[in-house]
């Protein structure tokens, strides 16, 4: 039987163990998947060995510190230095990212997009900025501080705090703070939120389960939005698959995830 684990702070609300568990208990594969609350971030590569586990999800704020736990990071992760899926080959722990094809899965029916407003500049945001701008979308990114732009900067995202921001146009905007997800705020003041939504198309929320005070607001505008659901499911599929090594067909595992959103 192998033990699979999600790793976060908070980490109660993690879908994620109803989603791998309903993988494994339709298609009879041996393993079971559970949640870890950890807060020190350091203590990951430690605990992951502790519980003897196959492999972990990591959801926030321990993205980065997980990059450091690995002993290898491997294709897209490796360039933004974020790690959301961990995989045990032969005691050695070797990083993934799956987020940002997630969320590219999550946005499709939005259509073509040229535009994009990210709010945050967490590991999430470093992801789907790196995927944005690989896809040739001009990217705008707005964190209450200052003190994590520079990799957006390097990136060749134009960079704003809440103190300096100039609004633009934008097809779609991107909540990936973790405000919302325990309380309730919005990810900017209410006076600039009004603003961004009156310039945007579309909205999405990295959040999900919650209709979190982001999206209400959208809502309100008349704007078409989304929450964060598919983009865990396309995620999910992708760490589900890393995690038993292409054994189960694409396609049922889908099916199976998609069926725990009913629960
Ligand atoms: P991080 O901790 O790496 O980053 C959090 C970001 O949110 C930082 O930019 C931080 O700003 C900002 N922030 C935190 N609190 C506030 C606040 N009160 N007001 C404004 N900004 C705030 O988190 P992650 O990137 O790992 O995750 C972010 C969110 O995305 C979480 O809610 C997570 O659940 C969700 N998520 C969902 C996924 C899905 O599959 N649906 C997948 C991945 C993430 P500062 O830099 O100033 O501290």
């Amino acid at each position: 039987m192998k033990l699979f684990a999600i790793f976060g702070d908070p980490v109660a609300h993690s879908r994620s163990p109803l989603m791998h568990n309903s993988v494994f208990k339709n298609l009879n594969y041996k393993a079971c998947y559970t949640r870890v609350h950890l807060q020190d971030g350091s203590k990951l590569r430690e605990t992951f060995f502790a519980l003897k586990l196959s492999g972990a999800n990591i959801t926030v704020p321990h993205k980065e510190a997980a990059y450091t736990a690995c002993d290898e990071v491997r294709g897209f992760a490796k360039k933004v230095g974020v790690v959301n899926t961990i995989v045990n080959e032969n005691g050695k722990l070797i990083g993934y990212n799956t987020d940002a094809d997630g969320f590219m899965f999550a946005i499709k029916e939005f259509g073509a997009m040229k535009n994009i407003l990210v709010l945050g500049a967490g590991g999430t945001a470093k992801a789907l900025c790196t995927k944005f701008i690989d896809a040739g979308i001009k990217v705008t990114v707005l964190n209450r501080t200052a003190l994590r732009l520079a990799y957006f900067k390097e990136l060749g995202c134009s960079c704003f705090t809440w103190d300096d921001f100039i609004i633009g146009n934008y097809d779609l905007v991107v909540n990936t703070t973790s405000a919302g997800l325990k309380e309730e705020i919005l990810p900017c003041p209410l006076e600039l939120a009004e603003k961004i939504l009156a310039k945007t198309s579309f909205a999405a929320d990295a959040i999900y389960g919650k209709e979190t005070p982001f999206l209400k607001l959208s809502k309100s505008k008349e704007i078409t939005c989304k929450d964060g659901a598919d983009m865990l499911l396309g995620q999910g599929v992708l760490a589900n698959e890393l995690f038993i090594n292409y054994e189960l067909k694409t396609e049922d595992i889908k099916k199976f995830m998609s069926k725990s959103f009913e629960l």
